[in-house]
Parts: C-alpha cells; sequence; structure tokens
C-alpha cells in the first residue's frame, strides 16, 4: 500500500506516552575545578554549564591557566616511569576496575551525560555509558598482550598524551582517548569541551574510588586557548584530538616540526545509498538512525542521504511518515526520541545551514509526533530535497538533526557523488545484493563503511577517517598503534 494514503501514526492516535522523566536524583557541585595529580583542584575564572533540555545554568566550570595545564603535564610525566614500569597484567586490572565501577554507577552517569549534553536518556542509558564500559574492558584486555601483537617485538609506550575531545559524546570520547593510552602504559591529560566537562569530572572521582595511581589521568577544563595551550605544550609526547576540521589543521601546523605524534579525528559528509533493490522499511530505520541519533551531532553521521531515482518518492514517502513518530522533547524523559542540541550556539549554526539550503533552493521538510518544547534548545528533524551537489548543505558539515537528500540513477553515479566531499568517515550502502554491496563499499572513499547498518560501533572494530576527515584509528588493535613505539 501507499504509505502517503494513511495518517501519520500519531493522528491515528497510536502514539500517546505519558510522560517517563528519569527519576534519580544525581548530586551535581555548584562548581568543578580541574583534576591534577590525582586531587581535585578549584581553579579560576568560572563560567558557566548550561543544560540544553532547560536552557538554564546547570553549574559552573573554571577555566585552566597555564600554570595549571603545566602542572598537569607535570603530574602525568612524574607519574609514567611507574605507570609504564608496571606488569602490563596489573595495569590491565586497574582498567578492569574503571570499567565495573561505570557499570555500577551507569544510571548516575546517564544521567548527568543528559542533563550537560542535551541528548536523550534512552542513548546515554543504552549506548553513551555501555559502550564507554566496553572500551574500558576491551584495552584491560590488550595490556597483558601486547608483548604478541606483534610477533617477536616489544610495544613500548610514548610518554605523556595531551588528549582534547567534544561535547557531542563527552564520556564516549574520554573512554576512546585514555583506555588504549592507559593500556599501552602512557599517562594522560585530558581537556574536556566547555560546555560538557562533567561526566570526565565524574571519571575523576571514580579514578580516585579504584585507585588509579595520581597523575595517570589528569584532567584540565576550559575552552578553545585552554585546549591550544595543552595541544602546544612541549612536555607532551602525543596529542590526540576529536573535533572540527578547522581546529585539526590549526593543531596540525602547531605540532609539525615537533616530533610529537598526532592522531585527529575530524568532521565528516557521510552518505547513506539506498539502492531500489534495498529492504525499504529496514533501510528507513537506519537512515533516521544515520542522522536523527544524538541530534544528528556525530562525526560520521550518515547526513547526505542518496536514494536510487526509482524509489525515491516511495522511499521519501515512508521516511516522512517515520519522522512523523519521532518525539522530540526533554531529553530525561525515556520516549524521548530526539533531545536538546547542545548549545545556543549550535543551534543556531544548524538553523544558519537550514536557512542557507533554503536560500540555495531546496524544498525543506520538517515533522515530528509533537510540537518541541519553549524552553531549551531544540530542532525538528529536517529533510531538505532538491539539493544539488555543489550546494552548501550538501559540502558542509551541519552537526544537526538535518539531512540533505540527493538522487542517482547507477551505482557509479551513487559511488562519484558520494566520494564527491572533502572528508572521508563513515558511509552507509543499502542493497539486498551482496556482490553490489561489496564493490560499492571498495569504491568509497571513507575510513568506515556500513552496510544494511549505520552508526554500529564496537570497541574492537577500528574507527577513523581519511583526507579532511582526519588520520588515526580508534578501537580494535589499530587504536593501540597511536599510542605505541614498535621496539
Ligand atoms: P571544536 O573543534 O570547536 O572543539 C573540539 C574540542 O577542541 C573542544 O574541547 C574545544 O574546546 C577544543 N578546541 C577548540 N579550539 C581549540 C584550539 N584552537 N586548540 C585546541 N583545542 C581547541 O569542535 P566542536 O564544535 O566542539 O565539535 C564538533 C566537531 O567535532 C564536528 O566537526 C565533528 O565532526 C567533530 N567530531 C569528530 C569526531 C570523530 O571521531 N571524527 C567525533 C566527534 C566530533
Ligand atoms: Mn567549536
Amino acid at each position: 500500500m501507499n504509505p502517503d494514503e494513511r495518517p501519520p501514526l500519531h493522528l491515528r492516535g497510536a502514539l500517546k506516552f505519558a510522560p517517563a522523566p528519569e527519576s534519580v536524583p544525581v548530586p551535581i557541585a555548584p562548581r568543578y575545578g580541574h583534576f591534577i595529580d590525582g586531587r581535585f583542584v578549584d581553579g579560576d575564572d568560572p563560567f558557566p554549564v548550561i543544560e540544553p533540555g532547560t536552557g538554564q545554568p546547570l553549574t559552573q566550570v573554571a577555566s585552566a591557566r597555564p600554570d595549571e595545564i603545566d602542572a598537569a603535564v607535570r603530574a602525568a610525566r612524574a607519574a609514567f616511569p611507574k605507570w609504564s614500569g608496571l606488569p602490563a597484567l596489573e595495569r590491565g586490572k586497574y582498567l578492569y576496575r574503571i570499567a565495573r565501577r561505570l557499570q555500577d554507577r551507569a544510571r548516575a552517569f546517564a544521567v548527568v551525560e543528559t542533563r550537560n549534553n542535551g541528548k536523550p536518556i534512552r542513548e546515554t542509558r543504552d549506548v553513551d555509558v555501555p559502550l564507554a564500559a566496553q572500551h574500558f574492558f576491551y584495552y584491560a584486555g590488550w595490556a597483558d598482550k601486547l608483548n604478541y601483537a606483534v610477533p617477536g617485538r616489544a610495544l613500548r609506550p610514548l610518554g605523556v598524551a595531551g588528549q582534547v575531545i567534544p561535547w557531542n559524546f563527552p564520556l564516549l570520547m574520554a573512554a576512546w582517548k585514555i583506555a588504549p593510552a592507559l593500556a599501552a602504559g602512557n599517562t594522560v591529560v585530558l581537556k574536556p569541551a566547555e560546555t560538557t566537562p562533567l561526566t570526565a569530572m565524574m571519571l575523576a572521582e571514580l579514578f580516585q574510588e579504584i585507585d588509579l595511581p595520581p597523575g595517570v589521568v589528569n584532567i584540565v577544563n576550559g575552552a578553545g586557548p585552554v585546549g591550544g595551550h595543552l595541544v602546544a605544550h612541549t612536555g607532551l609526547d602525543k596529542v590526540a584530538f576529536t573535533g572540527s576540521t578547522g581546529v585539526g589543521r590549526n593543531i596540525l601546523r602547531t605540532l609539525a616540526g615537533s616530533g610529537r605524534k598526532l592522531t585527529l579525528e575530524l568532521g565528516g559528509k557521510g552518505a547513506n545509498i539506498v539502492f531500489a533493490d534495498a529492504a525499504l522499511d529496514q533501510a528507513v530505520e537506519g537512515v533516521i538512525n544515520g542522522i536523527f541519533f544524538n541530534q544528528g551531532h556525530v562525526c560520521c553521521a550518515g547526513s547526505r542521504l542518496l536514494l536510487e531515482e526509482s524509489i525515491a518518492d516511495d522511499f521519501l514517502a515512508r521516511l516522512r511518515r517515520r519522522i512523523e513518530t519521532l518525539v522530540v522533547g526533554d531529553p530525561l524523559d525515556k520516549n524521548t526520541d530526539i533531545g536538546a542540541i547542545n548549545s545556543a550556539r549550535q543551534l543556531a549554526t544548524v538553523q544558519r545551514y537550514v536557512q542557507r539550503g533554503v536560500d540555495e533552493g531546496a524544498e525543506i521538510w520538517q515533522g515530528a509526533a509533537c510540537a518541541i518544547p519553549d524552553r531549551g534548545y531544540f530542532h525538528l528533524p529536517t529533510l531538505l530535497t532538491g539539493v544539488q551537489q555543489s550546494d552548501t548543505v550538501a559540502r558542509e558539515e551541519i552537526f544537526g538533526p538535518v539531512l540533505v537528500v540527493l538522487t542517482f540513477r547507477t551505482p557509479d553515479e551513487a559511488v562519484k557523488k558520494a566520494n564527491d566531499t572533502e572528508y572521508g568517515l563513515a558511509a552507509g550502502v543499502w542493497s539486498e545484493k551482496t556482490s553490489k554491496l561489496f564493490d560499492v563499499a571498495h569504491a568509497l572513499n571513507a575510513g568506515v563503511v556500513w552496510a544494511n547498518g549505520y552508526n554500529l560501533f564496537d570497541p574492537a572494530s577500528p574507527f577513523g577517517g581519511i583526507r579532511h576527515s582526519g588520520f588515526g584509528r580508534e578501537g580494535g588493535v589499530a587504536g593501540l598503534w597511536p599510542y605505541v613505539e614498535v621496539a
């Protein structure tokens, strides 16, 4: 049946949920500082941290001074000989303890992450927190196997790693950075994003609880300049950065010729390619997940939908009908599919891009199962159709719940359009024909290609980009290489 003939689900009364807010009370301190050499320090120049779901101040966080960043790097340096000298089995035990304690406190971490970031509790509960724990479990398992990873060769840690992470997966990115570094015997200075410092500071509490030796992980808070100061610090042996391509370029310049190792995980403009022979309803779910998971604040988001022309109208009808069932609203409500945009600034950026798309001739369609709340930072799931390959919205990363739709006629054309981007992080292909999946996947220029799925993550599987999406891998055995030297 043509899906357009039926009224949307919510008009048929199928989607009336009573509110189901998360009820675990979680203490949030009035102010956070830094974590240096195993101790919490107050720090100076506090600035407000806003709760995106309400738009109201949640707490305050300090901004690290150069001497505080210096103290953090010195503490990591001082801790390095002992930490790297521990029998690998003993280092592994600390990582197992971190993973288990994270599981014990999963609910508190999920609530704090949701309040600080704006993403739905369903996602923090089912994805961010369990995946973060899995990363610590996974690299705990590597700690005592490093000497067997390359037959006949020993792996040595690099020393002190400076790590800067973004706001879209605050806890998960901290886990991706810290777990492999520690497993290999490095020590760390981490800088969380300025809007989302809270779960990193909870991790610091957890490190104290499990008696992680002081100085092995240090956390300094603050905005871009603090990150800039950290990555330029000559006391580091290694820098790992996840964030925007523009900042990544600056860091590349800063570190050129320094001899310090660098990995960059940057932006993306992922293509999700749906062939006419795909299981369409399954593909609709994958496309939804690809662009609306985490409000579209996903570097590997499937933000460009490439539809085979013969099914484009049918597919878009199914997609619109599915989008009309999505609940946008209170991030702490367990029914919520799409939560709040992380900041007023990011919301303005998304709105600007949507307007730009319309100005350049795109047709806009928005829908949801409900109206968006009248406070906090929300954006309706948005489709832009009639988009040309050369339009801004088809080329630049929007980093929001906005899907750009293009069409193609042949597999060749699909591949050409998908690869016509400066990025190269991720892509998806949907088809019932396995040979087509393999052919197209191999022809795509992207670090990760999903077949008949999207946004699937596993700690054992490497993740990372090519071209302007950066270099280096996180996850899997490949995620260890940026933190070791093969002796
Ligand atoms: P951003 O680059 O502005 O910020 C990321 C981090 O870098 C923050 O901690 C920020 O304080 C810090 N920073 C800012 N300026 C800096 C500087 N000059 N030197 C050092 N550090 C600096 O990015 P954003 O807007 O916060 O995050 C969104 C971007 O991150 C998107 O482009 C997204 O694609 C990218 N991202 C990539 C991945 C990945 O794995 N490839 C994952 C998540 C996000
Ligand atoms: Mn930024």
